[in-house]
Formats: C-alpha cells, structure tokens, sequence
C-alpha cells in the first residue's frame, strides 16, 4: 500500500480526552475513531489489526474442535424473560421497541439465544458434546466507558457456549477452551495470567479469567511469581498438564484474595498487580438449559439437561491490551502476528528520480514475494517518515536514501529494539520474505 493514497490520519498532539498509553496511541496512530461514547469506527488501520486477532482467535477456536455460527445483535426481550435475565440484567441491557413495539434488545451475550437454537434442533445424547461460537458485536452500556476500545459500549467479543449431557464431559470442554485460550495469547505475544474467579450469584463451579499484567488494569491480582515463568512455547504446547500446574499455582481476583485466610504462596513469591481481563471462562452446568426447558435424551432413555459452559474473548479489548504491553516512547510495537503490515519502506527523498526508482523497483518485489507493505512514498521530510513510521510500530523499516544507494545498500531497521543494518537490497528482500 503506497501511503500517498492510503487513509491513515496520525496526529503528533497527545489526545486531551485520552487516559491511558493504548488509547493515546490508537487515536494518534489513525486506528480508531470515536463517534459517540465508547463507541469507535475502525479505521483502515485498525481495522487490519482487529482482523487479524479475531483471525488468531478463530483458528484457536476451530483448533479446540468449537463450530462457528453467526447469531445476530439484535435480540427479543422476550428470549430473555424467558430465562430470567431479562430483568435481572439492569441499565447495561440498551433496550428499545421495534415499529410494531415488540421489545427488542442489542445483544450483551448470547447464552439465551443459543439455547434457543438448540432446544429447537437438538434431541438426543448422540447430537453432544458440541462446542459451537461466534465473533459478534456486543452493545453493554457501561457507566463510564473509558480508556477507549478497552471499555468501550459497542465491542467485538468471541463467545463460545458448550453442551455436555454431563458434569464429566463439561469439565473436558472447559479444558479444551483453557488450552485454546492459553495459545491464542501466546501466539498474540502476550503472558496471560489464569486467574481463579468468583462465580457470582450463577453459583457455578469453575470459572476463570485471563489477565494481561500492566499497570493500566482495572482489576487488582494476587499470583504467584512462578506464573511469569512459564515460557511461551510452553503455552504453545499446553495441554491438560499445563492447565494442571498453572492452576495449582495461585492467582486470584483481590476480592477473593481478601476471603482466604492463609495464603499457600510465600510472601516473597506472592505478587499484586493490576491486571487487564481479556478472556473469561465459565462452567454453569444446567443453569440456562433447565430455565429454558431444555433436555435430550440420554442413552439410558431418561431426560436430562445438558450441562453448558461460556467462553468470552475480549476480541476488540485485546488491541488496547497488545498496546499497553508492548510499545516505547516512540509508539506501537506490533507482535509480527498481528502487525497490520510486516513492513514499512520508507523513501528518504521522493524527488530523488534514483531513490524513487530504486524504491518502486524494491516495493514491487516485496509484493511479489507475498510481504505485506506499506510504502512512505509521499514528499515528506525524513524525520517526519521516521517519527510516522516508528509511531505506527511495524515490525521492520526498510530505509532507502541516496547515499546508501552510491553504495549500493539500504537500511534495515527491526522496530522492537531499535538496530539498524546496512544492508544490500537483495539481501533486505532475502531477509523480509523468509
Ligand atoms: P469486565 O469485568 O471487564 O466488565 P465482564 O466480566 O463483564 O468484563 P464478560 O461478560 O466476561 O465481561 O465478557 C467476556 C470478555 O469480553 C471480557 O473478558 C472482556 O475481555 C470483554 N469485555 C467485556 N466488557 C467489555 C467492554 N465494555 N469493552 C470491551 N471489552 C469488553
Ligand atoms: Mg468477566
């Protein structure tokens, strides 16, 4: 993508409305744009990012064996009075009449609906287990939406919802999705903590959630130091193994914290810090398919109610979240595996024919080889290229200007530490394609 006739809006001014690093970033990187409370358009830019996690989500998903549907945003009040929530939920719930004046509702979750869909087409103990999911926008009016997309009204969510005939088989559920999750942060570049979690009035059993450490968090964790050991490739490789020694290493919500008398963790190894939820899992067995009436038959012919669990992932949060954990003075630092482009060339003198030529020419065997590019070709000072460039946080800068160019070479920069190389222009290409 030449940059001359893209749609990136960078600003240099701090945002005055933005708190935190993620959101001052994501304004001043043309990322996101507010246009009512907690509510943001996606601009090109982020755009390919959100598409991108949501693309590391879905594979992780499809990985666990989970199904993806589509359910709709919209939803009828009277599904929920149905279960019950309907007045339970509160001022969050963005409620409103349809023409004829049918209450209809914008969807916070889905636990209802997709009940719903299964009581109609599922009977017996052979149509479960299944796993099924989608990625859809959630309305919650929050009290106070803040700290741009990581408590915004309107957000992206993964929620999955498993049925089991039993207690047994949901807890084998629970753990395929606490695999999926402990892969889809690692391969997102970010140490996720398990946190055990209250269960609320729901009364279920198991319940966890998953925080990035930074000091921006709106919760409060307690943990045990051994959890910031754990490597990433061993998240790559987790099974229920992995899941049995983090969770026999401490962590817990402040709240819960508070309620245990004696902690098992050494004070020395026993952390506080502010956390970032970005997934949520939870094990509620037959709360909604017995409200609900649903129940299939089991092989022994008698009727029962499966047993459900929800699995969220903060689809749109995580972008705020990847900022927070990875970014300098200068800008954005993209993971490599949800940069929006791996690469951004930069054209130190635009009305240099030479340096012009000699860029197009690198641009166009760049694209050849399947790199992802985004080409400063506009008439701009350096410094100003630079500053964008780091700003915007891609992975590697490949710098082309007339000087390097008498000696045949270009420059290579890798955006996380700062080095720089001089290179010759084939083995910048050699390096960025492999
Ligand atoms: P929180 O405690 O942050 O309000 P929650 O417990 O209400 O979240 P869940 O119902 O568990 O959220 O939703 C699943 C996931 O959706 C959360 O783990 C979080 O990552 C994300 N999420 C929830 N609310 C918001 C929001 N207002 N903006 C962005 N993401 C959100
Ligand atoms: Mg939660």
């Amino acid at each position: 993508m030449r940059l001359s006739r893209y749609f990136l809006p960078v600003t240099r001014e701090t945002p005055a409305d933005a708190q935190i690093v993620s959101h001052k970033l994501m304004l001043r990187a043309g990322l996101i744009r507010q246009t009512a409370a907690g509510i943001y358009a996606w601009l090109p830019f982020g755009y390919r990012v959100l598409k991108k996690i949501e693309q590391i989500v879905r594979e992780e998903q499809d990985r666990a064996g989970a199904i993806e549907l589509l359910m709709p945003t919209i939803q009828s009040a009277d599904l929920w009075r149905q279960s019950g929530r309907y007045d339970a939920y509160g001022p969050e719930m963005l409620r409103f009449p349809d023409r004829k004046g049918t209450e209809m509702l914008y969807g916070p979750t889905n636990e209802e609906m997709i009940t719903q869909i299964f009581l109609g087409s599922v009977k017996s103990y052979r149509d479960l287990p299944r796993t099924l999911y989608h990625i859809q926008w959630k309305f919650r009016d929050e009290v106070r939406p803040r700290f741009g997309v990581m408590r915004g009204r309107e957000f992206l969510m993964k929620d999955a919802y498993s049925f089991d005939l039993d207690e047994a088989g949901l807890t084998g559920s629970y753990e395929a999705m606490f695999v999926a999750y402990l892969r889809t942060f690692a391969r997102l570049g970010l140490q996720a903590v398990p946190v055990r979690a209250p269960t609320g009035p729901i009364g279920g059993n198991l319940s966890h959630e998953f925080h990035i450490l930074a000091d921006t968090g709106e919760s409060a964790v307690f943990y045990d130091a051994a959890l910031e050991d754990v490597s990433r490739d061993e998240l790559l490789a987790a099974d229920a193994s992995t899941i049995a020694k983090l969770t026999s290493l401490y962590a817990m919500e402040e709240e819960e914290h508070a309620k245990i008398e004696t902690c098992p963790v050494p004070s020395d190894r026993l952390h506080r810090r502010r956390g970032i939820e970005v997934g949520h899992i939870f094990a509620f067995g037959t709360k909604y398919s017995a409200s609900m009436g649903f129940s299939v038959q089991a092989a022994d012919g008698s009727q029962v109610h499966p047993h459900m669990g929800s699995y969220g992932i903060g689809v749109s949060r995580l972008m705020g979240a990847i900022i927070e954990a990875s970014h300098d003075e200068a800008g954005i630092i993209w993971p490599e595996s949800v940069a929006p482009y791996k690469v951004g060339l930069v054209n130190m003198r635009a009305d240099d024919a030479a340096c012009a030529a000699a860029s197009d020419d690198i641009y166009d065997k760049l694209a050849a080889a399947g790199v992802d590019t985004l080409y400063d070709d506009r008439d701009e000072r350096g410094g100003a290229k630079f500053a964008t460039m780091d700003l915007i946080g891609l992975p590697w800068q490949l710098v082309v200007g007339p000087r390097g160019l008498e000696k045949g070479v270009v420059e290579l920069k890798r955006r996380a530490t700062g080095e720089r190389e001089e290179v010759s222009i084939e083995s910048a290409l050699a390096r960025l394609a492999g």
